[in-house]
């Protein structure tokens, strides 16, 4: 089994932060340099079973300035072509703008979308199931996985889950 997954979301989520814990295990490759190719490949995480491809998907964030219509297609269509699209959030951040933004480029994607809740170190389960509940009356997620990136809690889940859907 293989499998491409595009990570999605806002700066400073923590989507290198999860990269780094996954790859950091088994080590296949790592970039952080721009690529040529629209579908930047940041890292290969290859299991006994199954090898994970995670893709770096620019452009799909409420942009600062106006960004032309044919950059936003381009980014959708990437989504288009991956198996799976992790879109992360900030446990402490709720849902703003920026979220509403990125679901509403969501809506014509047919490939399964989990929504990954990153830094619930930081916050009380109460507001984690306050947020999980606004989310779900936003989109229809395949997957709603909490986690803490930095604390690596929930990590081998998400992958099951992720495994699952390849
Ligand atoms: P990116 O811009 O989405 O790639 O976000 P980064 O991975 O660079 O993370 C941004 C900041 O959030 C860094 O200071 C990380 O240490 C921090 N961070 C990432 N994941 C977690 C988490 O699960 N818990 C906490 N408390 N901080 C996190
Ligand atoms: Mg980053």
């Amino acid at each position: 089994k293989s499998g491409f997954i595009s990570i999605i979301g806002r700066p400073n989520v923590g989507k290198s932060t999860f990269l780094n814990r996954v790859i950091g295990q088994k080590i296949a490759i790592m970039s952080d340099k721009p690529q040529t190719t629209r579908n930047k490949v940041q890292g290969v995480l290859t299991l006994d079973d199954s090898q994970l491809i995670f893709i770096d998907t620019p452009g799909i964030h409420k942009p600062k300035h106006r960004l032309g219509d044919f950059m936003m297609k381009v980014a959708q269509n990437t989504l288009k072509e991956v198996d799976l699209v992790l879109f992360m959030v900030n446990a402490q951040e709720g849902y703003g703008r920026g979220e509403e933004f990125i679901i509403e480029k969501l809506q014509n994607v047919k490939t399964p979308v989990f929504l990954v809740i990153n830094k619930i170190d930081l916050i009380h389960p109460d507001e984690l199931l306050k947020l999980i509940e606004s989310y779900n009356r936003k989109f229809n997620f395949a997957e709603i996985v909490p986690i803490s990136a930095l604390e690596g809690n929930n990590i081998e889940k998400l992958l099951e889950q992720i495994k699952e859907k390849m």
